[in-house]
């Protein structure tokens, strides 16, 4: 049994009264590690050792703090396949996805804000008879929360450019996937990280979560995770008047033109559908297909979920590992059973999966490609965050905007078509923050990123984050 600890003042340490949190292999659904399930004490405690380290390291140049994030991206280069099979076993994502994407990208969030800090200045506005000139200062402790199913990447996505900026850090995984921040705690041990300066802590939204958000002294709240929690984020932090970053759900479109390059579309499509088992808040759930080529399309993409391979993550065969959690396994199932009472035709899935061997009892679900709902129905709404698709025809670009603009998301948007002057018009009018064209998931760490509506407030990523965790302070000098 694996003994996940917090990470306090630069040591590793149980919760205060000792309770834990028992943590399952979501291949298999057997325990395999405990967390500690700590409270507003613990939480008070590492507050307090973020405080105590905020002087000296707001101190440092930020060419010095640049140097201790390039360390710690190093080490997790270094320790890269301990950490995939850690990501990957927590998960139950592919253990190749999790080397391709997941401890790939924690590396590379530490390199870039911890080199880009060597970069970021502030502005100046010159008048004729003076000048303004903009101080950026770090806030002081600040919270960083992040959900489970890009656990790593997500996490570090916040540290680090809250570290880079001069802040001290109090940060909290998802319960659900707590391994690899427990890694990442002993990285910075080995590193020489000062104590107290990133500082993390295991357990429950509701419990440790929630006092990091009302703790009178965290000055900001950077959130990644569901629209439900980051409601209760705001609720809370917004009277307090904390800076707020919330990265919440989506529901995003994928929407095809009967001129695109249909091998492509296809092609992407399959991975913008169940990459990491559909549990990726950018996934486009809602395939919009133009009619000329909606049967071609539909055809074709089934006939290749039906090929993909759906087993144990540690085999690199396996297209598809295990969704997260029991929970989440029976709510995926639960929207797949509502489809069916909402006129749905299920083309290909549907079902859960028992692999043979050790992963018999892990919670599998067949990717599932539905068609025939209204675009309005619950399953077209709501974030389901798993392998289930829905396919809906479309005549005309008018037709397409409304129905895609018609849920609370506005997250991203994929449109693919080879006619600029229709991407053009479509990026214009769709209602998300970030929109791809004839590609998906092609990332540049320097973009804003961040969703409209209900998929949240704030942008995340390049100068945005290193904004968001610095205050502005305006000086006007008089000639
Ligand atoms: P979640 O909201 O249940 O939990 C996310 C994190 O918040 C966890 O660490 C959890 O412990 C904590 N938390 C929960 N309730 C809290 C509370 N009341 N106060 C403080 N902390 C609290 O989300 P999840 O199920 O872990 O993640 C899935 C969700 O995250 C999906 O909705 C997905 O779309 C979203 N997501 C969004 C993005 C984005 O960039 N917009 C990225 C990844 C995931």
């Amino acid at each position: 049994m694996i003994e996940i600890l917090n990470y306090i003042g630069g040591k590793l340490q149980a919760s205060h009264t000792g309770a834990v949190i028992h943590n399952p292999e979501p291949a298999t659904g057997q325990i395999y590690s405990t967390l500690p399930d700590s409270d507003s004490t613990d939480v008070e405690a590492a507050v307090k050792a973020a405080e105590e380290a905020f002087p000296a390291w707001s101190s440092l140049s930020a060419t010095d703090r640049g140097r201790y994030l390039i360390a710690i991206s190093n080490r997790i280069r270094e320790k890269h396949d301990e950490l995939a099979e850690a990501e990957s076993r927590d998960n139950g994502k592919p253990l190749w996805l999790a080397k391709k994407v997941d401890i790939r990208r924690a590396h590379e969030n530490f390199e870039f804000f911890g080199t880009g800090i060597m970069h970021f200045a502030s502005e100046s506005h010159p008048m004729h008879d003076g000048i303004n000139y903009t101080l950026r200062k770090p806030l002081g402790v600040v919270a960083c929360i992040s959900p489970w199913n890009l656990p790593l990447y997500l996490f570090t996505w916040k540290i680090a450019p809250a570290l880079a900026s001069g802040n001290t850090v109090v940060a909290k995984p998802s319960e659900v996937t707590p391994y690899t921040a427990f890694l990442l705690a002993k990285i910075c041990m080995e590193v020489g990280l000062p104590a107290g300066v990133l500082n993390i802590i295991h357990g429950l939204g509701p419990k440790a979560g929630s006092a990091m958000v009302s703790h009178p002294r965290t000055k900001a709240i950077s959130f990644t995770g569901s629209t439900r929690a980051g409601k209760e984020i705001a609720s809370i932090a917004a009277p307090m008047f904390k800076k707020l970053s919330l990265e919440l759900g989506g529901k995003n479109p994928n929407i095809i033109f009967a001129d695109c390059d249909f091998d492509k579309a296809l092609n992407t499509s399959i991975s913008s559908s169940f990459a990491n088992q559909g549990q990726i808040c950018l996934c486009g759930s809602r395939i919009f297909i133009q009619r000329p080529i909606y049967e071609k399309f539909r055809d074709a993409f089934v006939d290749k979920v039906k090929r993909m391979k759906i087993g144990d993550p540690m085999d690199p065969e396996s297209k598809q590992g295990a969704l997260v959690s029991g929970i989440h396994y029976e709510k995926v199932l639960s929207y797949i059973g509502l489809a069916l009472e909402e006129g749905g035709t299920i083309l290909t899935g549907g079902n859960a999966v028992h692999p043979e061997g050790r992963c018999a009892t892990g919670w599998f679900i067949e990717p599932t490609v539905i068609e025939n709902l209204p675009y309005d129905a619950r399953c077209n709404m709501e974030e389901i965050f798993g392998p289930v698709v829905t396919l809906t025809p479309f005549d005309s670009e008018e037709e397409v905007l409304q129905m895609a603009n018609a849920t609370e998301y506005g997250l991203s948007c994929t449109i693919w078509t080879s006619n600029l002057n229709t991407a053009s018009r479509m990026s214009e009018e769709i209602k998300a923050g970030i929109v791809w064209i004839n590609c998906w998931l092609k990332r540049d760490l320097r973009t804003p990123f961040g969703g409209v509506k209900s998929s949240g407030v704030g942008r995340e990523g390049g100068w945005e984050a290193l904004k968001f965790f610095t205050e502005p302070k305006n000086v006007c000098i008089e000639y």
